[in-house]
């Protein structure tokens, strides 16, 4: 995401969209410059009925895909289509009786207040962007109702997940990594950014290919029908001044530099697997990843796991790689504590002085901060990403969120361990939790929280996560019929997403125009099964 000063491209000037003026205006959302040269569409009444090539279904006929549009979404032919959204949320705010042209995967226009055009594909309901899911670790979702039994800290919680990452293989990381992406597609996720460190077989011995179980997430995110930006983790040390040992061993590298020569053999990976899908190429970021539906970024564990002297190439592998460089940051006081009796430094400001702080740079969970390493991170322009449903889970604290953001910090939200996958839960909790520790209500406008749904440039896709020509054709539709969702007003959409919604209302998903999730299904995995399966395997 961009500064919170930066503006949106302007939707269309017709009076639906004066009305909504105040949530674009409370907004304050991310820009998105890969689409900020194009306007919405304006051309209210000109409905081109001939429309693209291969619109085929009827406007009162199934709510999503039409016939013979249900594609994997990393092969075949681009696809084109019309649809037509009973309500969605366009860079001013909901709009009504939209036309969304799709061609080769992207949006074409916009055109607001037009009868369905015939042929058009139906969405009832609310059509949102694709939510960005910036912070997941897929393994985690075996340990969802199973760690919850007895009392405990993080760091007990963490030995419950130590256990089961000792057990993985790339087959079997494969196979839940499918079915927990499959879960996000349900969830209405159409990017997930999986902060990838169980890089080795058990004792830190490599894999025949050192990338084996990095290509398994790649491959399951191309199976669930979602992006992914693999943001592949340097891992040293157990804590400060501590070697890796026993299931740790499986995530280190040995040093910075050997991390950077293992995840640049990587990226070159994808960018060739990616140059014959007939996607766009991505020119400007050469080594990065490539035009299909991954890329790779950096991460560093945290500065328990990453020594200072270890993080200068870390962060010169990002700089060269124009890729996203993720962290966690001040998730437990032990953290800070461990860090200022060490370094005499606080976690934010030791990365502040290695240079990891930037816009590119995005800090999860951020939750025991001072005043000056708010200030050193909203300086920064770096990215926050709140995992409130993991933080209460692990008992970790309220984040400074909204201190963050109001000092620059641009907000993303993450599901983190997964004890929850819903995006809607993710962004309530960081009003709620607000609320609880304040005592008072309305620290967060519901369209500043729903716009960090939709928060991709995190995770290197700048040209994600809008309603707008240009953009990557994503299209997450809210029943607004279901127990929760009834009532639904368009002067109030965002409120009714945010604060009523959850990922049990997304009724169908389409990822870079392919359709994923078809009345409330994955239209290629049982997920439900798939999971199944896997944690069984899993335990
Ligand atoms: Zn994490």
């Amino acid at each position: 995401m961009t500064p919170p000063d930066a503006a949106h491209p302007s939707a269309a000037t017709d009076s639906a969209h004066a009305a909504h003026a105040a949530h674009a205006a409370h907004s304050a959302g991310p820009a998105h410059p890969a689409v900020a040269g194009h306007a919405v569409a304006a051309h209210a009444g000109a409905a081109d009925p001939a429309g693209p090539a291969h619109a085929v279904a009827a406007a009162d006929g199934a709510e999503t895909a039409g016939g013979g549009a249900l594609e994997g979404v990393t092969g075949g032919r681009p696809v084109s289509q019309v649809y037509w959204a009973e309500h969605a949320w366009l860079p001013g705010g909901a709009a009504s009786s939209v036309r969304i042209d799709v061609a080769d995967g992207r949006i074409a226009a916009v055109t607001p207040d037009v009868a369905a055009p015939v042929g058009a594909v139906r969405l009832a309901g609310l059509t949102l962007p694709g939510l960005a899911n910036a912070h997941s670790h897929a393994f985690h979702r075996a340990l969802r109702g199973r760690t919850q039994a007895d009392r405990g800290t993080f760091w007990t919680w963490r030995e419950q997940m130590y256990a089961l990452a000792a057990t993985l293989t790339p087959d079997s990381y494969y196979a839940l990594a499918r079915a927990v992406y499959a879960e996000m597609a349900l969830a209405g996720i159409t990017c997930v950014g999986e902060f990838h460190y169980l890089h080795h077989a058990p004792g830190g011995r490599p894999y025949a290919d050192p990338n084996a179980m990095g290509a398994a997430l790649i491959a399951a995110a191309a199976d669930a029908g979602i992006r992914i930006t693999l943001l592949d983790t340097c891992y040293l040390t157990g804590g400060i001044g501590r070697p890796l040992e026993g299931p740790q061993l499986r995530f280190g590298d040995g040093d910075a530099e050997r991390w950077a020569s293992r995840v640049t053999a990587l990226a070159a990976q994808v960018h060739a697997g990616s140059d014959g899908g007939g996607r766009a190429t991505r020119g400007d970021r050469a080594g990065f990843g490539g035009g299909g539906h991954a890329l790779v970024g950096a991460a560093l564990h945290s500065v328990r796991g990453v020594p200072p002297e270890q993080i200068g190439p870390i962060v010169r592998w990002a700089a060269a790689s124009a890729a996203p460089l993720h962290t966690h940051l001040s998730e437990q006081p032990a953290e800070n504590e461990a860090c200022l009796a060490a370094y005499g430094v606080t976690p934010t400001r030791l990365l502040a002085d290695a240079g990891a702080l930037g816009p590119r740079t995005t800090v999860v969970h951020a939750t025991h901060l001072t005043g000056e390493d708010i200030e050193l991170i909203g300086s920064a322009r770096a990215v926050t990403c709140a995992c409130p449903t993991t933080e209460r889970d692990l008992a970790d604290g309220i984040g400074p969120i909204r201190t963050l953001f109001d000092a620059g910090s641009p907000l993303s939200l993450g599901s983190d361990s997964h004890a929850v996958i819903d995006l809607f839960e993710e962004a309530r909790a960081v009003e709620l939790d607000e609320r609880l520790r304040t005592r008072e209500r309305g620290h967060w406008g519901a369209a500043e929280l729903l716009e960090a749904t939709f928060a991709h440039s995190s995770l290197g896709w700048d040209d994600a996560g809008i309603l707008a020509p240009g953009a990557r054709a994503d299209l997450v539709t809210l029943a607004t019929d279901t127990v929760r969702t009834a009532g639904f007003a368009p002067g109030t959409a965002a409120e009714t997403a945010v604060f009523a919604a959850g990922a049990a209302d997304v009724r169908s998903v389409v990822v870079d125009g392919r359709v994923v999730v078809a009345d409330g299904a994955h239209t290629t995995i049982d997920a439900g099964r798939a999971l199944t399966d896997a944690l069984r395997s899993a335990q």
